[in-house]
């Protein structure tokens, strides 16, 4: 049977960033991705946002990997002519709930470490965004946008020149922990193969779930089933109506539905947040659920022209009732499946926290082999 030394499952931006830090220093490094395309599932479906850390616990794995990642993330950017803009962030209240909610936020960012974080006035927001009437705003500079697109052409092109394999069209169907490795099972096209791997890093997105059970892995005992949760976006027709990024205070599942604005200029509304049985990407929601929610930070959205645009589906760990839960970055070798590593639950701020992950996920795998 062939041999392989890494074999990363999924070619998402998390797969690719894990490829092309690990083929640094390693050879054999492959990635399998199942569709004709890397980058085609919850990586080219999101709001490409560069977080800045406010929304998660103090030294959770999302808030630290989170707030490393959008400093590197910048600076991948600015050194490879990667498109991106650090265009800041409103998170805007209206009551004194809400306000109540963005000192919290602003609590938790600065525990955190996020850095120039500031209280606004009503008056102090409509001067940097007239359109954006609320009682005050959380501010957040770090906070901008990037094309994801363009950092997985990136990774990926850094992850052949180091030597890497990048396999798309190419399956996973099982996995057999074996006594030196793990036999893999896979469809390329019309052919099945098997492999034996050194090292599996499981970095299948929605499906990475599956990929644990596939080894053996008793998903429901480990916390570890997903459940997917779909996000729709509109756009808002004609000029921009905001400059930066425009969140309320956090509610549900999700963000809450934000004004995103793309590299051009054009603002997305979205995503709101629902669980589903099934994937698909298609817009579900209404517009009239948009306009309501929105028109409460941006008056002006009552007579705009609202355009369906996309959706994605957030790998949730978090259930509907349930409260935060982190990412799973973990070596299985408690579980009896050593040098097998599991990404699980990577929603946002995945995209953010990419080439951290990259990194931590790098340490951990050199520490396996110690
Ligand atoms: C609506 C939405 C908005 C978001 N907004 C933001 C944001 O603004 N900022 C931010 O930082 N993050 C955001 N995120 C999160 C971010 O998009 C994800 O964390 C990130 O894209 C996850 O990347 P991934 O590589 O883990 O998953 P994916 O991109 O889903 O990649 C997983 C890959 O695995 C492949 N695969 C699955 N099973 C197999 C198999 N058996 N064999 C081979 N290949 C397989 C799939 O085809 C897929 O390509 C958002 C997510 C969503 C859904």
């Amino acid at each position: 049977m062939e041999r392989a030394n890494i074999v990363i499952i999924g070619g998402g931006v998390i797969g690719l960033s894990i490829a092309a830090e690990l083929s640094k220093n390693n050879e054999g490094v492959f990635i399998f991705e199942k569709n004709k395309r890397t980058g085609q599932e919850a990586s080219s479906h999101n709001s490409g946002v560069i977080h800045s850390g406010i929304h998660y616990p103090r030294n959770s794995l999302k808030a630290r990997l989170c707030i490393s990642g959008n400093s590197k993330l910048y600076e991948i950017c600015r050194e490879n002519g990667i498109q991106y803009k650090r265009l800041g962030k409103l998170t805007v209240a209206n009551g004194d709930s809400e306000i109540k909610e963005i000192e919290k936020l602003r609590k938790q960012g600065e525990e955190n470490g996020v850095e120039g974080l500031e209280i606004l006035e009503g008056a102090q927001v409509r001067k940097i965004e007239p359109g954006v009437t609320v009682d005050q705003a959380l501010y957040s500079p770090s906070s901008g946008i990037v094309e994801p697109d363009e950092l997985m052409s990136y990774y990926q092109s850094r992850t052949r020149i180091n030597g890497g394999v990048i396999a798309t069209e190419t399956e996973v169907k099982s996995i057999r922990a074996a006594d030196t490795g793990y036999e893999i099972t896979a469809v390329a096209g019309l052919n099945k193969f098997e492999l034996l791997a050194n090292t599996i890093i499981n970095a299948a997105g929605l499906f990475s779930d599956r990929i644990a059970a596939m080894v053996g892995i008793d998903v429901d005992r480990m916390g570890y089933r997903l459940h997917p949760c779909k996000g729709d976006y509109f756009r808002v027709s004609g000029n921009p109506p905001v400059k930066r990024l425009v969140y309320p205070v956090p509610k549900g599942a999700g963000l809450g539905i934000h004004l995103t604005p793309d590299l051009s200029g054009s603002i997305k509304l979205g995503p709101n947040s629902y669980y589903v049985k099934d994937i698909s990407y298609n817009v579900e929601s209404s517009i009239e659920e948009f306009r309501n929610d929105v028109r409460r930070y941006l008056p002006s959205i009552a007579n705009r022209e609202i355009l369906e645009d996309s959706s994605g589906v957030r790998p949730k760990l978090q259930g509907p009732n349930d409260g935060f839960r982190d990412f799973v970055i973990k070596e299985e070798g408690e579980l009896g499946y050593p040098s097998f590593i599991n990404l699980i639950g990577i929603e946002s701020p995945g995209l953010t926290a990419a080439p951290a992950i990259a990194e931590y996920v790098a340490e951990m795998y050199s520490d396996s082999r110690h």
